[in-house]
């Protein structure tokens, strides 16, 4: 990507100087197991044997092909890019570790209450487990952008526009 593409990408979800770019993105799937006992003819439970969530951080860096040249400006670059990388990570890990309590609780919550049907049983937990993993990812999300702040501080701004000699700044 040209240095160009990337300060467009950045463009609102960056403070300037923009000299790269980091990019993550987050996979998950949910399986739920679909058990549902009947308590009477027009009353089921779900009853899950199992609830599992896998999820992935895909996280990339680019780098502006302008600074392949430069050494000092890529490794600039390169290490400030990484920090978002680190914080994006820490968030993951700590949303990771929140995810079975929130699973286990929406479980609990929505195998209590009998449905008439065995299809609606199954809808009531899948929307409580949805809401649920949705809820802690979007915490993830609020955390995510707190820990970028912290990364862009002011003296971290200062040293992308100052460090190399400020070529990245003369760079159109
Ligand atoms: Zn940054």
């Amino acid at each position: 990507m040209s240095l160009q593409q990337l300060r467009e990408a950045a463009e609102g979800h960056h403070p300037g100087p923009v000299l790269g770019l980091y990019v993550g993105t987050l996979r998950y799937g949910i399986e739920i197991d679909d058990t549902i006992r009947q308590l009477a003819p027009d009353r089921f439970c779900a009853t899950p044997k199992y609830v599992s969530l896998t999820g992935q951080l895909d996280r990339a860096i680019h780098i502006p092909r302008e600074f392949v040249d430069d050494p000092c400006l890529a490794a600039l670059a390169r290490d400030h890019e990484a920090k978002h990388a680190v914080a994006d990570a820490t968030a993951f890990e700590h949303a990771r570790s929140l995810l079975s309590s929130a699973i286990r609780a929406a479980v609990r919550a929505n195998t209590i209450a009998a449905s008439d049907s065995r299809l609606n049983a199954l809808a009531l937990l899948t929307k409580g487990i949805q809401t649920a993993v949705d809820q802690v990812f979007d915490e993830m999300t609020t955390e995510r952008r707190r820990l970028d702040a912290a990364v862009d501080s002011p003296a971290e701004l200062e040293q992308l526009k100052t460090g190399c000699e400020g070529r990245a700044a003369l760079m159109q």
